[in-house]
């Protein structure tokens, strides 16, 4: 199986070390769990969770990705020549019901993004793990 390339990875949620693992447990459309992150990649072994805490970054990305949902869906609402007062009622429901995506996004975007900027030496360590793993398959 030919490898995944990073942005392949991101998007279908699979482990930025290996890009095989899932980060996450149940599926998105799980409204009881679709937050539910796995703590180390069953493929790799990398730690999803470097340190306790990790992900309240992802609040940030979180609250951008909310506020653009709400501003381009506004605009679009808006635009597509709905009254003004319903398209105000109407975006938080549409900020609810991207809510899965935009935690997950957020999530995947302090992995993707944060953990190799904060913790260099560790994910260097879990490249050259895996990296390790990988000439033993062959
Ligand atoms: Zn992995």
């Amino acid at each position: 199986m030919p490898e995944r390339s990073k942005f392949s990875a991101f998007i279908q949620g699979r482990c930025p070390v290996c890009k095989e693992g899932r980060v996450f447990l149940f599926p998105w459309y799980n409204y009881r769990r679709f937050a539910v992150t796995s703590q180390e990649c069953l493929i790799c072994g990398c730690r999803h969770e470097p340190e306790t805490g990790f992900y309240f970054g992802a609040m940030y990305f979180s609250y951008a990705l909310a506020a653009g949902t709400g501003a381009v869906g506004g605009m679009m609402l808006v635009g597509a020549g709905y009254d003004v007062n319903l398209v105000t009622l109407a975006i938080p429901l549409l900020i609810a019901l991207m809510l899965p995506i935009a935690l997950r996004t957020s999530r995947l975007l302090m992995l993707y993004w944060i953990k190799p900027t904060m913790y260099k030496d560790i994910v260097a360590r879990e490249r050259a793990a895996w990296e390790e793993i990988k000439n033993k398959r062959k």
